[in-house]
């Protein structure tokens, strides 16, 4: 084993630190197949280049209560509240994610609504992934009547191609209090 200077592991970014916090936070699988398309559909098609993460498996998904993981989505929503006050948020971004419906890859699957559901199949799993849309809706975001809402799911082909298909205005509920 060697050991090297820490000095020589210090790496000093050249983008500089802003104190203005961002008014758009993301919410996004962690599934990094993805990120490169992701990316591209914020800053290209929403035009969002500076905001808040919260990424992780599911996504949007763990917030929803779907699944038998209760505990874990009751958490979620906490932190979600959490940066919604605290990061004075204006906007969120919920992004799902699978396979085109009836023809993508098997694979393009979120993993994490596999673990969720498991045996259940793609068609199934993007089924539940809309439910899920309106169980987030109403008792999350309801209580931010101020917040803009807008909720995707990026759609994988056997091409490799990536569509954004917006959930948001399927939703009759969206059209409440939450504004899209
Ligand atoms: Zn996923």
């Amino acid at each position: 084993m060697t050991t090297e200077s820490p000095v020589a592991e210090t790496y000093v970014s050249s983008k500089r630190w802003s104190p203005t916090r961002p008014t758009a936070l993301v919410i996004a699988c962690s599934d990094g197949r993805l990120q490169q398309s992701v990316d591209d559909f914020l800053q290209n098609h929403l035009r969002i280049t500076y905001y808040d993460r919260l990424y992780a498996p599911g996504g949007p998904g763990a917030l929803a209560s779907s699944g038998y993981e209760l505990l874990r989505s009751d958490q979620f929503r906490r932190e979600c509240t959490f940066l919604l006050t605290a990061h004075c948020v204006e906007e969120v971004v919920l992004i799902f994610h699978g396979a085109v419906s009836g023809e993508g890859p098997d694979e393009a699957a979120c993993a994490d609504y596999r673990r969720k559901l498991p045996g259940r199949s793609a068609t199934e799993i993007e089924a539940q992934q809309r439910r899920d849309v309106a169980d987030l809706l109403r008792p999350l975001f309801g209580a931010h009547p101020h917040l803009r809402v807008h909720i995707y799911r990026a759609e994988v082909a056997h091409s490799g191609e990536v569509r954004f298909v917006n959930l948001t205005v399927s939703q009759p509920e969206s059209s409440g209090a939450l504004s899209v």
